[in-house]
């Protein structure tokens, strides 16, 4: 890819105009880190890059953004630009092309984010980014105050910046965000989703809402969040969540997040629309509140078959569903499964997800049937015995079966396995 990206910069060269890798890149490879995509600015005009190149798509021209294709790779070219009027603190009213590169660079959030690299691999830094990350330190570009005014945004990329790469924040910087901190009405819930997952899923999630906490930031979104991680004041962080880094699925991080916050699965259901979660993470996060809550105030002795039975009514299998997510069971369909990977011990301990492991097993160990083929009737006997043609009805006959004599509420013998089998049917 980066070959490509210097070819992009050597035909740009060529065809009279100046071009230079920008932004994420140039600070990754400062730092010896992996890059992941490349973007270019270039004192060529949007249109200019259109025919210059074979393959392009017009990803945002209004504001200089032509996407270049390469042999499956895509770069990101994009016109010297200078922005003006931030009227609705996120977007600039206008943009306005130049042909400076120190005027693009000076756009930019953060001095390590305000650099370029030429096709030699020398670096323009006009303010002080290779310092600032030697130093450790996340400086803005210019006067964070105004710079955070323009676009309140840049306030959570902050977050996320320190959080991500392990830096201090400029003492400067951290007071603009202080006193822009109501700005981030402004700013959509998506992209308040967006900072944080990224925050999230980095080296050092603990650091960031550590931030957050002290910053007072997330009392200010757009849509009210009910958490203690959104108070104004500021908040204390709770112990257990010093262990969230050690979890290497991020989706986990934020079940622990929500636990360790307190959140039932009503509210953590409401926190994660507010916060744009797409339809299968808020349903596999907030059944992992609801999971957490129903084993946590269960106890998990000879009463739990009742307990169990009176779940089943509802929910049983989707919290067993949930236990099989937290242990790391991929696609168990019922807690047999999840039970016996407990018993095993063969997934990974997730911190402060306390499931009451001993006891499952104890109980475990006590359920008078485990598997179908220890029930003491057959799939084929029952179609016999129904009258219907075999069909997914069976499949889920057998494995309620199943459950009602594991737990000891129909005896494992074949006729009152039937008979409580086509009672249910006849009364389905
Ligand atoms: P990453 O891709 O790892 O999140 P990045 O620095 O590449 O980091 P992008 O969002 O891809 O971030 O943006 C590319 C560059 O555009 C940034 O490095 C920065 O120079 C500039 N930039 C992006 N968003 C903003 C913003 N809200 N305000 C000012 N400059 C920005
Ligand atoms: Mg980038």
């Amino acid at each position: 890819m980066e070959k490509l990206g210097l070819g992009l910069l050597e035909q740009l060269e060529q065809a009279g105009y100046e071009a230079y890798f920008v932004g994420g890149y140039v600070r990754d490879k400062y730092l010896g880190k992996p890059v992941k995509d490349i973007d270019i600015a270039t004192s060529a005009r949007p249109e200019e890059v259109v025919k210059l190149f074979t393959r392009t798509i017009p990803t945002g021209l209004k504001h200089g953004t032509v996407t270049v294709l390469a042999e499956g790779e895509t770069f990101e070219v994009t016109t010297f630009r200078k922005e003006s009027d931030y009227a609705d603190f996120r977007r600039p009213d206008e943009v306005e092309f130049i042909s400076e590169l120190e005027e693009d660079l000076r756009r930019r959030d953060f001095t390590m984010n305000a650099m370029a690299m030429d096709k030699n691999g020398v670096i323009r830094d006009p303010f002080g980014g290779k310092d600032d990350l030697q130093a450790g330190l996340l400086r803005c570009v210019g006067d964070p105050a105004e710079r955070f005014r323009e676009d309140a945004l840049r306030m959570l990329r902050c977050v996320r910046f320190a959080a991500v790469y392990g830096l201090a924040v400029d003492e400067a910087t951290w007071q603009a965000v202080l006193e822009r901190r109501e700005l981030l009405l402004h700013v959509a819930m998506e992209r308040v989703r967006v900072e944080l997952e990224r925050m999230m899923a980095g080296p050092h999630p603990v650091e960031g809402w550590r931030l957050l906490a002290a910053s007072g930031l997330l009392a200010f979104t757009k849509e009210a969040l009910d958490w203690p991680y959104s108070a104004a004041e500021g908040c204390a962080l709770p112990a257990e969540l010093g262990t969230l880094a050690a979890l290497e699925d991020a989706g986990q991080r934020w079940i622990l997040l929500l636990l360790t916050a307190g959140m039932d699965a009503k509210r953590s259901r409401e926190l994660l629309r507010k916060l744009t979660f797409s339809l299968k993470d808020l349903e596999r996060f907030a059944r992992a509140a609801e999971f957490h809550q129903w084993a946590s105030e269960t106890e998990w002795t000879a009463d739990m078959a009742r307990k169990c039975n009176g779940l089943e009514a509802c929910s049983a299998a989707e919290a067993w569903q949930l236990a099989a997510l937290q242990i790391g069971v991929e696609a168990a369909s019922d807690w047999l499964a999840v039970m016996e990977a407990l018993e095993r011990q063969d997934y990974p301990a997730a911190p402060g997800l306390r499931l009451p492991v001993d006891q499952g097993r104890e109980w475990l160990n006590g359920l008078k049937v485990r598997e179908l083929k220890e029930l003491a009737l057959t799939g084929g006997e029952l179609i016999a015995a129904s009258g219907r043609s075999a069909g997914p009805w069976v499949g889920a006959a057998m494995s309620r079966l199943l459950r009602l004599a594991a737990v000891g509420r129909v005896a494992n013998i074949k006729q009152e396995l039937l008979e409580a089998a086509l009672k249910a049917e006849g009364g389905a």
